[in-house]
Formats: C-alpha cells, structure tokens, sequence
C-alpha cells in the first residue's frame, strides 16, 4: 500500500511531456536587453529560465535553419537548401526529406498544433492541427501596389481542409491592425505588405487551437523580427543614429550609393532622400515596437499554454549592422535566441546551445527516441530529462516522400519577389542555394558536428 501510494506520489509529480517552441525569426538578444524595460512578458519569462547563445550553421538562412530546428538534421540531410534551389523554383515542405517533431509525434498517435512554421507547406496530415506558412504568403516590405499579395486558394494551406475557415475569420483586418500600436507601419506598407497581419494570425491560430487539441507540441513561428529588422536595424543602433544626427546628409550619400550600385533594388518606404533628424527620430521606433509587439505575443502565449509546459523561446539568427552597407541594412549573425522556461529547465544564463541540438532535445523533452545519425546532441545539461536509446535514423526513406507536390504552386512570385527585397536572391539576380555547400566546405561547420551519412532504416 505504501509503495503504491509512493507510485502515484511520484506519478503526479512528473513533469509534464509538454513542450511549445515559440520561434521569432531574427530575434536577438541585444534587443531584448536594449529595450528590456518596455518588454515585460520577457522579463516575466527570463526570470528562473534558462538563457543560451545558440550557435547556427551557414550559410545563415531561415528556411534552412527552422527546419534543422524541427528535423535534426542539416541541409543536405534534410533537403531545404535555402529559399530557392537555383533553377527558379521555392523549397517548399515537399523538399523535406526528414521527419519532423510532428511527423514523429503523430506515429505515435500524438497531437501537435502547428501554426505558421516554415516549410509546412503543402500542409501535412498529422495528428493535431496545422496552419502552413502560405495561408498567408510572406510577402516584401514594400509600397509596390503591383505586388502578387495572395489568392484565395487555399488548398492543402492547411490540416485538416477545415482549419482553414477558422483561420480566414482570424485573419485581423486592416482596420484592426490599423489600431494595433504598430499601426503606423502597417499604414505605410498596407496591410498585405507588413508582417503584423501574417504574425498575428499565426498568433490568434494557436491561441484558438492550443486550448481545444490535446496537444503535446506546439511550434508558432513568426517572421516580423526578421522583416523589419532588414530594413530598420540601423537606425535603432545607438552609434548609427550618432552618425547621422552627426551629419544629416550621410544617410542620403549612403542611400545614392546603394541605388547606383543595384539600381533594381526596391527601396524602402522612407524612399531614396534619406533621413534626417526627424525621419530618423521615426524611423528608429520601428524595430522596438516590433519588439514590444512580439513580447505581447509572449504574454499570450504563456497564459495560453500555463506554468506545467515547457515553453521555449528561439530564433534563427540574430540581427547587427550591415558590414558592407551600415547605414542602410541589418544583417543576420550567428548567435540565436534559445532560452525556455517551466518545469524540466535546469535555469541558467551563460549557456550555449547548437541549432543541431535542438530537434534531438526536443524529443527527449516529449519522451521520444532522437536519432543516431542526427549531429547534435540531448541537452540534459539544460534539461530534466529520461533519455532513450536512439532509433539509427529519421531521414525518410524515398517512398516516404511524396514528390513533385511542391512545384510552382502558390505564393512562388510573391515569395520570389520577397527574397529579392530581402536580398536572398543576389542582386545579379541569381539565386542563392545551400544544397551540397556543406559537401564542398566540411571545415566549415563548428569542429566534431559535420553531419554524417543517415544510416539504414
Ligand atoms: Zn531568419
């Protein structure tokens, strides 16, 4: 009786298996100290959580790096070389040749809510629900009226065909998204061309599905970060916004500069005349709105998901000045957001964390085998964790993989159009793919993490 006593006692007591991943594209850790004292749901989250520097893999690309994320694996084991493979065509989820969190968690009959994640398109089926990154296509920050916004096709956006009713009432109108705090962006752009209506449905998706599914992962992505930091990351930056003020003209020089060199580029919305001092005192809150933004998102989603899951906050890469056009551009560097909180979080700060480590962490969080073909590790330095025995692999044999599903198909121009503005497709016009780069430079990887040959299922 007493041992059976201590059996349930011990069975109540274990955390629980529940884990949600909050991914913020470009979200960066000097920001979030910036601007700390206007984010308190940061705050709320950071205190007895666990905070690491998370180091990526190059090149540094988004769709690349969120699906090592859910997969485990690096590009030329998971099949997403980038945006486009080179011959004009977008990587698409058909692309993947890895499982996935979720595709492994519904073959054990498993819920997951998805909502937004790159690469999800076509939508899966799964167990649970998911909401692909084309129910809204991302498209460019840009005030072109003749740019492809979306159509309102919405085959295979989503899993199951119904979830996409519910999303297109969530879908927030411009006129709601006018009267956000961040409406004056979304006044300068229009609504199809700013972030906040593509991050906030993913948002209002979770939150509505979260609470219904019994769910054991959730994943919710968003891309703002990572659009307005493209283009407003300089004049956020203390020594940057000293150099102008210092000399009203010089953003104009720098601006003349970059056109003369791509005349094709689109330009950004304060157009080709450059700040001056009160352009500039604008311009600046562009990037910590957003940030204030996204730590109201955060709000949400701990008070959706409560204290017993473990919610983990991430990025893909963080943001800097531009090296080669400083007054002009943010760039993407290396070190990520990883940081988690509740119950299994061995709290820290200092950590450091590899994007490889993350899909094989996860796993064990859920209480499923990681692979031993994966190239990073279970961090059970960061984590409560049971680890299991790996299964040999989780790349798909290539019956698994439905071919050809992701030809063309929706958003390819509006997503093109995208990567252009954001400088993904080089400024030559040619396109920028990262299959087989990790073939033709293995040094290039951190030391002992180059990924080996998937083994035999
Ligand atoms: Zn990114």
């Amino acid at each position: 009786m007493v041992a059976l006593l201590a059996l349930f006692a011990c069975d109540a007591a274990a955390p629980s298996a529940r884990v949600v991943v909050l991914g913020m594209d470009g979200l960066e850790y000097t920001a979030l100290d910036r601007y700390a004292e206007d984010l308190p749901n940061f705050a709320r989250f950071f205190e007895g959580a666990l905070r690491a520097d998370m180091e990526v893999t190059r090149p540094i690309m988004s769709p690349i790096l969120w699906t090592t994320m859910a997969s485990g694996y690096g590009v030329d084991q998971h099949g997403v070389g980038g945006w486009t493979n080179g011959q004009g065509r977008s990587f698409t989820g058909a692309d993947v040749r890895t499982e996935r969190v979720w595709d492994a968690l519904s073959g054990e009959g498993r819920e997951s809510v998805v909502s937004g994640w790159l690469m999800t398109w076509p939508a899966p089926a799964i167990e649970g629900a998911l909401l692909s990154d084309r129910f809204v296509w991302s498209v460019p920050m840009s005030r072109d009226p003749s740019q492809p916004v979306h159509s309102d096709h919405r085959e295979v956006t989503t899993f199951p065909d119904g979830l996409a009713t519910l999303a297109a009432g969530l879908l927030p109108t411009e006129a709601e998204l006018r009267a956000m705090p961040l409406g004056y962006q979304v006044e300068k752009y229009g609504a199809p061309s700013h972030p906040l209506r593509r991050d906030e449905l993913h948002v209002r998706v979770f939150e509505a599905l979260w609470p219904e599914q019994n769910a054991d992962f959730g994943a919710l992505y968003l891309n703002g970060a990572d659009q307005v930091s493209h283009i407003y990351w300089p004049f956020a930056d203390p020594d940057i916004q000293g150099l102008i003020r210092a000399d009203p003209a010089a953003h104009k020089r720098a601006v003349d500069e970059v056109i003369a060199r791509f005349p094709s580029r689109p330009m950004p919305v304060y157009g080709e005349q450059g700040l001056d001092a009160s352009g500039l005192a604008e311009a600046s809150r562009w990037v910590p709105d957003y940030y204030r933004y996204l730590d109201s998102v955060l709000g949400r989603v701990m008070d959706t998901v409560g204290p017993d899951v473990t919610l983990i906050v991430c990025s893909d890469h963080g943001f800097q000045v531009s090296q080669s056009k400083p007054l002009v551009d943010g760039q993407h560097h290396e070190i990520a957001v990883f940081a988690a909180r509740g119950p299994r979080v061995k709290a820290q700060v200092g950590a450091t964390m590899h994007v490889y480590d993350v899909a094989p962490t996860l796993y064990a969080l859920l209480g499923l085998p990681s692979a031993a073909d994966m190239p990073g590790r279970v961090r059970d330095d960061l984590f409560e964790l049971n680890v299991r025995e790996p299964v040999a692999s989780r790349v798909l044999e290539r019956a698994q993989i439905e071919v050809g599903a992701g030809e063309g198909g929706a958003g390819d121009d509006a997503l093109r159009e995208q990567l252009e503005a954001l400088g993904y497709i080089d400024e030559e016009g040619r396109p920028q793919t990262a299959i087989g780069e990790s073939r033709k430079r293995p040094g290039e990887g951190p030391s002992g993490r180059g990924p080996r040959k998937p083994g035999a299922r």
